[in-house]
């Protein structure tokens, strides 16, 4: 006879293992599960949050920010495109923008367009294309949010601009007492350039007054470059060009990341135009293909294949305008499994060291089996306006694409590879994109963002309660301030210690 010797409370705590196992697996996994639940598209960062509000009013910003009780924290969420804890704090109230959206004014003249924050740049991009205009700088897809873009202080593919900063004149915030003020290059300047570059930590911005250009038509064309002459030789085109990247061979072999091609689009002469807007197509077949790139080395040729074959065709010139080319295919990367996602990175490195770099790189991703997905290149004008800029010198960013187990032996590797990543970046006088995961030391963000103590200065006159806090925050701004003002004098009230002083290291 087999006796069951396990006392009834035992199988009740096995119980309740299992109700707690498959509770966290249910947060794990869906980005809004649970409707106190908040997280990100790589579904790497869910948490419990207090109340989740839709914004649809001014007034409701400003209500929410009059009455909250004293602990309580504000995180505010654009379309959760973000990777890296910074649209979810505990138990705080997440400011959904996403129905905030409304287009307040488009001027022709000025080719000036003011809109609300959750505005996406698809709405834009279908406000403005009947008038002949175009998106200066956005993201190379149009799903993002302008508050989301404006906080982390997007770039684009258009090499004759920065990243967005520089095409924004002002901008219209809630302040954490509540209080609405404008902000630009001649009024409140700090908070123009902390709020911008500066994470939902400084302020809800609430509209934006954003420049555009005309949507002209282009000529595309596509060659097939050397990797170890492109930089230099992309100084030189940069000016004539209006959108640009490289694509490099992601098939793992001798021509992984060697085989690299470069697809220009040069503006025609010729008066603005009014493009046809086309939704994307073939979602399904793509998002089949691209699944199959996830999981073997025969996936990722065909995609490649198909990619310089079909897609971009090396010597093969065809027309597009500027609208059209500025809404690529993207929703075939939507993807939810359980087992696995996938996460972007960028890294951007000074033009004159990019060719050495590149070559470690290489080896790095090699060496860890990196599954790579895709990788594009592009090139950044230098803008160091935001306190917390990456764009430090006219740089290329090196966009990869992942896929990482999310069990935690692999999400460990990820982060140990990103830190060496991370590390190559900053030998060769470049830095990393903090919109994605919190893989990074809080040294190697220290190194590569020097600008963070002067944006802690801003935060505390802005913000002396932190009442806009995320996981980004605690995890990078709020522990090396903690740190360095400890050095100086010691930290007051159980708060950070604001206001801030610049002695110190
Ligand atoms: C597939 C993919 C492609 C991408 N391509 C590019 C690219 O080409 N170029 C590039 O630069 N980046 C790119 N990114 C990164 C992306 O641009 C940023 O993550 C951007 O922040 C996403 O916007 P969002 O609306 O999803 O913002 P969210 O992820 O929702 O929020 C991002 C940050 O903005 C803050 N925020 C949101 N709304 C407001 C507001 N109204 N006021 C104040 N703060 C606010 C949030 O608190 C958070 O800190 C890409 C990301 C993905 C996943």
């Amino acid at each position: 006879m087999i006796c069951d010797t396990s006392s009834p409370l035992e199988g009740l705590g096995k119980k309740m293992k299992y109700i707690k196992y498959l509770a966290l697996t249910f947060l794990l996994f869906s980005p809004t599960a649970l409707s106190n639940t908040w997280n990100d598209i790589s579904r790497l960062n869910p948490e419990l949050v207090g109340e989740i509000v839709q914004v649809t009013d001014e007034s409701d910003v400003v209500n929410i920010l009059k009455t909250i009780p004293s602990g309580k924290h504000i995180v505010i969420s654009g379309t959760r495109h973000s990777q890296g804890g910074h649209i979810v704090y505990p138990d705080a109230i997440v400011l959904d923008m996403t129905k905030f959206n409304k287009i307040k004014s488009i001027s022709v003249e000025e080719k000036v367009i003011i809109v609300q924050s959750g505005v996406t740049w698809g709405q834009i991009q279908t406000a403005v294309n009947h008038l002949g205009l175009s998106v200066k700088v956005m993201q190379s897809s149009n799903i993002f949010s302008v508050g989301g873009s404006l906080a982390a202080n997007i770039h684009g593919r258009d090499p004759r601009f920065g990243p967005i900063i520089e095409t924004v004149r002002s901008i219209k915030v809630a302040l954490s007492t509540g209080e609405i003020v404008t902000a630009s290059r001649k009024k409140n300047s700090d908070l123009f350039f902390a709020a911008i570059g500066g994470y939902g930590l400084l302020a809800v911005i609430l509209e934006a007054e954003i420049e555009l250009t005309e949507n002209l038509s282009l000529i595309k064309n596509t060659k097939q470059i050397n990797i170890k002459n492109y930089a230099k030789a992309l100084t030189k085109e940069a000016n004539e060009l209006a959108l640009h990247y490289v694509r490099c061979s992601f098939v793992k072999g001798k021509n992984y990341l060697r085989e690299c091609y470069a697809t220009n689009f040069k503006e025609i002469d010729g008066d603005s135009v009014v493009s046809k807007l086309i939704p994307e197509k073939h979602v399904k077949r793509n998002k089949t293909l691209f699944d199959l790139s996830r999981k073997s080395q025969l996936g990722k040729e065909a995609r490649w294949s198909l990619q310089k074959n079909l897609l971009d065709k090396p010597d093969k010139q065809s027309f597009i305008d500027r609208n059209p080319a500025m809404q690529p295919p993207v929703k075939f990367l939507n993807y939810n499994s359980t087992k696995d996602t996938d996460i972007l990175q960028e890294y951007f490195i000074p033009l004159e060291n990019f060719s050495k770099y590149f070559d470690s790189f290489r080896q790095l991703l090699v060496k860890h089996d990196v599954n790579l997905l895709s990788i594009t290149l592009r090139y950044l004008k230098e803008n160091s306006e935001s306190y917390l800029s990456y764009s430090t010198n006219d740089m290329i960013a090196a966009v990869v694409y992942i896929n990482i187990g999310m069990d935690k032996q692999s999400i460990s590797s990820a982060q140990k590879w990103t830190r060496e990543l991370v590390d190559l970046s900053l030998e060769h006088g470049g830095n990393y994109y903090l919109t994605y995961q919190r893989f990074p030391t809080v040294v190697q963000f220290k190194k590569a963002y020097p600008g963070w103590k002067d944006f802690m200065i801003v935060k505390c006159k802005y913000d002396p309660k932190e009442i806009f806090r995320s996981r980004f925050y605690d995890q990078y701004l709020r522990s090396s301030y903690l740190q360095h003002s400890q050095k100086i004098k010691p930290v007051v009230n159980g708060g950070i210690g604001c206001p801030a002083s610049q002695e110190g290291d």
